[in-house]
């Protein structure tokens, strides 16, 4: 089989999504950059399926430049995730995406529902790529709205919140990208925490350029 290697990647951090809680249940989807039968795409989870579940012949194949009605799907009869719009769209606008996590993390998905970007009440913001983490405007899941309003909060980032919904992260691996997704949980818990005791102090945009530049050159063990 194509890319075995790489679908049971995919089913690895599909579970881990369950078993870290990151996103409970059905939510949330996995995707990975790849080339298949010479044609670039992605690797993504299917729709509505249990991960626990996940065979690697149950991983779709998407192509980037196909539109749906003409998807080139390869190895799987399950319908891909019905957010392939915007693992596509961030695919094509982001050449440095190789790995998309989506989650419903349970605090990430709480600062959603007030549509609004997470200033830089702690350095670690930074993490996703800009002084705030944007909150993509609301669109209905799997539509084209939707891949729209993510692709505007992700400009010159890597993560964004989507309102009333929950949180998408990219990575050059699915580790990276995972790891993000767990950021961006994290920093949410911690900003609900902070808000309930006031209004937490902001870092200024020249403290927030310094941590930027720090972040860039960071090293990770
Ligand atoms: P899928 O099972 O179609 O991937 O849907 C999960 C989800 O989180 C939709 O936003
Ligand atoms: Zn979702």
């Amino acid at each position: 089989m194509e890319n075995l290697k790489e679908k049971e990647e995919v089913i690895k951090f599909a579970q881990k999504l369950n078993t870290t809680n990151l996103s409970p249940l059905r939510s949330g989807n996995v995707s990975l950059r790849v080339t298949q039968n010479n044609v670039e795409g992605f690797l993504l989870t299917p729709s509505g399926i249990k991960y626990e579940s996940l065979k690697p012949e149950d991983i779709v194949f998407l192509a980037l430049k196909e539109k749906y009605d003409n998807l080139k799907l390869f190895n799987s009869s399950l319908n891909p995730s019905s957010e392939w719009r915007f693992h596509q769209d961030i695919y094509i606008e982001k050449p440095k995406a190789k790995a998309i996590v989506h989650a419903h993390s349970t605090h990430a998905t709480a600062v959603s529902t007030h549509g609004k970007s997470i200033p830089a009440f702690h350095y670690m913001v930074a993490l996703a790529g800009g002084d705030d983490i944007k909150c993509a405007e609301y669109g209905t899941f799997g539509t084209t709205e939707l891949s729209k309003n993510i692709i505007k909060a992700l400009d010159k980032r890597k993560a964004c919140l989507m309102s009333n919904h929950g949180q998408v992260a990219f990575g050059s691996t699915l580790k990276q990208a995972f790891e993000l997704a767990e950021e961006v949980e994290n920093i949410c818990h911690q900003y609900i925490i902070a808000l309930k005791i006031g209004k937490p102090k902001i870092l200024s945009s020249t403290e927030m350029n310094k941590i930027l530049d720090k972040v860039k050159h960071y090293k990770k063990g």
